[in-house]
């Protein structure tokens, strides 16, 4: 017990809670390539599919997956700087593999019932974002494309497309051939890689999207400030909102005048501190436990509430009181903590964190076996039984009070145990299921509520 305490303790420290969202990859020094914008095209949905998240292969909780080629689509939003953008809006709509669009007026009609057609992400501070999906089909006049359509806060929408590196209808494709300047023409057309190991051939591509702006500082102001539009997240998938009893990170300006976490110091007789360095957060009207403080991002732990819908947030220090922000408040918003690539936090037994090799500079990750237990961990999942009051240590792990389902791929995994083993962390201890090499989605659902987004874990065979 106290070793696995410590494994996670440690896990904690390497996420850092309060560096949670940190990027692995260094700044850029060489002048970036902007991202040419292209048109939209006539196929924006017309109407939307019933399912919106970026997992374009599933529909809902379907048994039957869109057919195709799997693909890994993902990458970073930056600014001109190189600096990730965090609140960003990605959104993507493709053919599915017969070529059709969800569209009314698409060319070609025999389309995939089960395929999503449309996804969207709203990218955390690395400004990654990431989508699963097939390869898309070809329709008459055009080579083999995905459109993109990015929000950043403030900003217009940007649209632009994406291709296939070495798709021979490249070379006649007047949309792409339009973009005059050779590196801009060449930054959107990459490589599609077989995922190493992958026995159903999922294919992984990666593409940055430059914008072609470089955010203004706030004017100087000493009162704090939220941002406005997904200013306030899970602290796991980073989608706008707030569980009770969960990790929570909002992001703004002159939040704090220092950086630093909790300590043993701050917690005293077991209570989690309101306010720290005088920073001090209420979540519709009460008090959340405040973890970590600096200038532009907090992590708090949301009080315990039953409301459910929009609530109002505030940050207050000595610098005065933020204007509200509004909030969607949840009992039950799931979601798993993220390592970069969008990978899920999960350990071994041993305590080594589960990731394809190389996945964290100067940290030895490895796959995931089938049979071997691995411990997952997420937040908003819930009350647990017996309760485990908000605001205070734990001391004893306790299940979750609701049913959960866990899978990987399309399985429902065994688990030995699902529950809260620390403030606001829920753990699951799963078995992985036999399935091919590769990387595989990761999906919780628990009253009803599907994990908003989803995360990808890799299994191997090989020992
Ligand atoms: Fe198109």
């Amino acid at each position: 017990m106290a070793n696995k305490a410590t494994g996670r303790r440690r896990f904690l420290a390497t996420l850092g809670m309060g560096g949670l969202y940190y990027t692995v990859r260094g700044a850029f020094a060489q002048e970036l390539v902007l991202t040419p914008a292209q048109t939209l095209g006539p196929f924006y949905p017309d109407r939307l599919p019933l399912d919106l998240d970026n997992d374009l292969l599933v529909i809902n909780d379907a048994i039957t997956p869109g057919v195709g080629e799997i693909a890994w689509v993902s990458g970073r939003v930056l600014d001109r700087r190189g600096q990730p953008v965090r609140g960003a809006l990605v959104e993507i709509w493709q053919t599915d593999n017969n070529g059709a669009y969800i569209h009314t007026a698409s060319p070609i009609t025999n389309r995939d019932r089960n395929f999503q057609g449309y996804g969207k992400f709203l990218t955390g501070s690395s400004g990654e974002y990431l989508f699963r999906t097939v390869k898309p089909g070809i329709y008459p006049g055009r080579t083999r494309h995905i459109h993109f359509a990015i929000t950043a806060p403030g900003e217009p929408r940007f649209v632009t497309q994406l291709y296939v590196r070495g798709e021979s209808l490249n070379a006649n494709d007047g949309v792409l051939n339009g973009i005059r300047d050779t590196a801009q023409r060449d930054s959107v057309i990459v490589p599609w890689v077989g995922v190493p190991g992958s026995r159903i051939g999922e294919l992984a591509a990666l593409f940055d999207i430059v914008l072609g702006f470089t955010p203004v500082e706030n004017a100087a102001s000493s009162r704090p400030t939220l941002v406005s539009m997904g200013g306030v997240v899970h602290a796991g998938t980073l989608n706008p909102g707030a569980a009770s009893g969960s990790w929570v990170a909002l992001f703004g300006d002159n939040l704090a005048s220092v950086t630093r976490s909790w300590r043993a110091s701050d917690i005293a007789n077991g209570k989690l501190p309101e306010s720290l360095e005088g920073v001090s957060v209420r979540i519709n009207n009460k008090p959340a436990f405040v973890q970590y403080v600096s200038p532009k991002q907090l992590n708090v732990l949301a009080p315990a509430d039953s409301a459910s819908g929009s609530v109002p947030v505030t940050v207050t220090n000595a610098g005065g009181s933020s204007d509200p922000v509004a909030v969607d408040f949840q009992v039950f918003q799931p979601g798993f903590f993220l390592l970069p690539q969008e990978y899920v936090a999960a350990v071994h037994a041993d305590g080594a964190v589960v990731g394809p090799a190389g996945l964290i500079d100067g940290l030895r990750t490895l796959p995931a076996q089938p049979g071997e237990q691995v411990i997952l961990f997420g937040t908003g999942f819930g009350p647990t039984s017996p309760a485990t009051p908000a605001g205070e240590v734990v001391l004893d792990a306790a299940p979750l009070a609701n049913p959960v389902t866990l899978r990987i791929d399309t399985v429902a995994v065994d688990f030995a145990f699902a529950g809260v083993s620390g403030v606001g962390l829920y753990q699951f201890n799963v078995t992985v299921p036999d399935l091919p090499d590769g990387d595989h989605a990761v999906t919780a659902e628990i009253a009803g509520v599907r994990t908003a987004k989803i995360a990808r874990i890799r299994i191997t065979h090989a020992v």
